[in-house]
């Protein structure tokens, strides 16, 4: 992989590995002192890079072992290739993002998360981590989970599973952006997983994704009379289906079908978390900048993400409302405007999305920030897996 899935980061690794066997792995860890793994590499920032060797898991033997409500998986599974097997199994992960091309442990690393639930890292039980020298760790800390490579090679990970559940997903249009506002807490909460899709200047659509058997909600517009891709234009056959018509689980929560390449491509991501008690003031005041937005965006999303405990997921310890914006794929100008937006909402964003807010800014906006640098300091004293990004957010391992 020379370059992430957008090709806004091109990977400045010496060498690129793709280990068979744990015990490959181990040598491949002893003999490097610069390490990072890629999963899929759909993350828009650099946080998977390194200038050693980049490793991908993709080749490792597959891990899938139910256990009751928990599920032990190997780290480079995709989520595609596992919510079938848990859907087969009668069980169900309790959330999806928009896509399911992405590795496990690429999701958790960066808490992924869907609309309506805790993010994918909210379901981590423990990570059996490699470190550096070789020596294999199983890590409960609620640290461990949003760890962005840090602690070393996730090469396994436990996660709660709910039992399968089906899924209809109604696409409701021309929704008034004071109706958002005003009903918002309702709207977020009057389906399993909610997304509004909002263009700024007047008009919300609803991607509502309701589980059977749950109470419906009258939502405001109308039903969309076929169906709808998020960015105006682009096939809605690349889409899971909409019209209200029931599935499972893993072939509705996601906007995109896993056969599909999702999305178009080219574009950049950034995605913002503020505080539930916030959203409404967040949200008129990105308003207030729709026209310097507009030029730059194909989709605006909103989700809500509930309070969870890992420390370095941007929902920690909050209800959360995540604002997320795709954006044209010219680097140059959406760097240039973010630092006005996150001056106006001050917000947590997405690791693997695209920011400029200041390490000292970021770090007091988290509670266990030091507890995170302190944990991988412990499992990575020579700073193997400190890549320029980790390096600039949470600086230098502690022995170099
Ligand atoms: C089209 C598109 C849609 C998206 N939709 C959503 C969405 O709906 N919700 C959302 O939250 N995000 C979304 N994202 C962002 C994406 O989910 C995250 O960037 C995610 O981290 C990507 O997973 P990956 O497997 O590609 O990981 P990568 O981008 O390859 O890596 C991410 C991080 O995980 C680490 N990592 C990966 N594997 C391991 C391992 N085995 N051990 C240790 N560290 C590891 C990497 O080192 C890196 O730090 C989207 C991205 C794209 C391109």
């Amino acid at each position: 992989m020379k370059t992430n899935w957008a090709g806004n980061v091109t990977f400045s690794a010496a060498q690129a590995v793709t280990p068979t066997t744990a015990d490959d792995l181990r040598a491949i860890l002893r003999g490097s002192p610069a390490v990072h793994v890629v999963g899929s590499g759909h993350s828009f920032s650099p946080i998977a890079d390194t200038t050693g060797t980049l490793l991908s898991l993709a080749q490792m033997p597959e891990v899938f072992e139910v256990d009751g409500r928990t599920v032990r998986v190997g780290a480079g599974m995709t989520l595609a290739a596992l919510a079938p097997l848990l859907h087969d199994a009668g069980l169900a992960l309790h959330t999806l993002p928009s896509l399911p091309h992405i590795t496990i442990a690429g999701a958790i690393a960066t808490a992924t998360h869907g609309s309506g639930a805790r993010s994918l890292a909210g379901a981590v039980r423990s990570v059996e981590v490699m470190r550096g020298d070789g020596s294999v760790v199983e890590l409960t800390s609620a640290g461990a989970a949003v760890s962005m490579g840090a602690l070393g090679v996730v090469t396994s990970v436990t996660l709660d599973v709910v039992p399968s559940f089906d899924v209809a997903q109604t696409v409701y249009e021309d929704v008034a952006w004071t109706t958002l506002l005003v009903q918002l807490e309702q709207i977020f909460e009057g389906a399993y997983s909610v997304s509004a899709f909002v263009d700024w200047q007047g008009g919300a659509t609803l991607w509502v994704k309701h589980r059977l058997g749950d109470e419906p909600f009258a939502f405001p517009g109308r039903a969309a009379d076929g169906p709808r891709h998020p960015v105006t234009g682009q096939p809605p056959s690349r889409c899971t289906e909409q019209g209200g018509v029931p599935g499972p689980w893993h072939e509705r929560l996601p906007h995109f079908k896993a056969e599909f390449t999702p999305s178009v491509g080219q574009e950049l991501q950034t995605e913002y978390f503020v505080p539930r008690t916030r959203a409404v003031t967040a949200l008129r005041a990105l308003a207030e900048m729709s026209t310097v937005i507009s030029p730059l965006v194909q989709a605006c999303e909103i989700r809500t993400i509930s309070a969870e405990p890992q420390w370095l997921s941007p929902a920690v310890d909050r209800d959360s409302l995540a604002i997320h914006f795709t954006w044209v794929p010219n680097t140059p100008a959406v760097l240039a405007l973010l630092p006005r937006l996150e001056e106006a909402i001050a917000p947590r964003p997405h690791w693997g999305k695209l920011f400029t807010v200041p390490p000292t800014l970021l770090a007091a906006r988290y509670p266990q920030w030091d507890a995170f640098r302190a944990l991988a300091n412990e499992h990575d004293p020579k700073g193997v897996f400190r890549n320029d990004f980790l390096t600039r957010y949470i600086g230098p391992a502690a022995t170099t």
